[in-house]
């Protein structure tokens, strides 16, 4: 390479270099990282939620911390089912979801699993799980057709960032699959739901939960209708225990 190429590459390099940096003052001016509840401006990049809005701003469903929300009426097989935030709707927890279900955010379930990943750690790992270490965390899975539409499973976003704060691993995607491409199931009552959810799920590797503390993770519990399907048809695995975790309570 003669001389007169390498100092032009070289322009070549420093320009780009320099065009990246206004690009990040100009983006930065045009798309602010702002809390998506409050609006105020984040310290901290790529993050969805100021700490105070973390603190204060959701109502939590479980204060007293009982092993279910409210009077929720669990199966026998599961030990208990907790969820984060009480879901506002047309509020700030609604907008979130919709971010993460609907306009590919999927960084938004990594950022909220990581908000319940303390709350799975703070409450129950070493008191309701007595052997975090035998604990894994499971994601309801998604039909193949709704998981190439939507390109990711927010259930399994959710459930890395738990693993992120307290390590229990999450399950591989061939463990538990979705069979069924169930309709939407928010226009149905509890027993449409149920029968929508019929023979939905199928358990492939029974050994990867056998004698585990499985906990299925999941954006928001409304009935309990898909979480308790999935317990029926994992219990066949005879786990140690099986626990619901939801961002979100409807
Ligand atoms: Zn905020």
């Amino acid at each position: 390479m003669s001389t007169k190429e390498i100092i032009k590459k070289m322009d070549t390099s420093r320009r780009l270099s320099r065009l990246s940096e206004i690009w990040s003052g100009v983006e930065s001016v045009l798309f602010p990282c702002c809390c998506t509840s409050c609006g105020i401006l984040l310290e901290k990049q790529s993050r969805y939620l100021c700490d105070d809005c973390v603190a204060q701003r959701f109502e939590d469903p479980n204060p007293v911390n009982e092993s279910t929300c409210g009077k929720i009426i669990l199966p026998d097989e599961v030990l208990f089912q907790d969820a984060l935030w009480r879901y506002d709707k047309a509020g700030s927890l609604q907008r979130l979801m919709t971010m993460l279900k609907y306009e590919g955010m999927g960084e938004v379930g990594s950022e909220l699993g990581e908000y319940l990943g303390r709350r799975l750690a703070d409450r129950h790992l070493n008191s309701r799980i007595s052997d975090p270490e035998e604990a894994v965390l499971l994601p309801v899975p998604l039909h193949p057709v709704r998981l190439k539409k939507r390109g990711y499973n927010q259930a399994e976003k959710i459930a890395r960032g738990i693993q992120r704060i307290t390590e229990v691993k999450v399950a591989s995607t061939d463990v538990l699959l979705r069979v069924k491409h169930t309709v939407s199931q928010t226009r149905f009552r509890v027993n449409e739901r149920l029968e929508n959810l019929s023979k939905a799920f199928r358990l492939d590797r029974a050994d990867v939960l056998h004698n585990r503390h499985v906990i299925l993770v999941d954006d928001v519990f409304t009935t309990g209708s898909t979480c308790f399907s999935i317990s029926s048809v994992i219990a066949a695995a005879k786990p140690a225990s099986v626990s619901i975790l939801t961002v979100g309570l409807a």
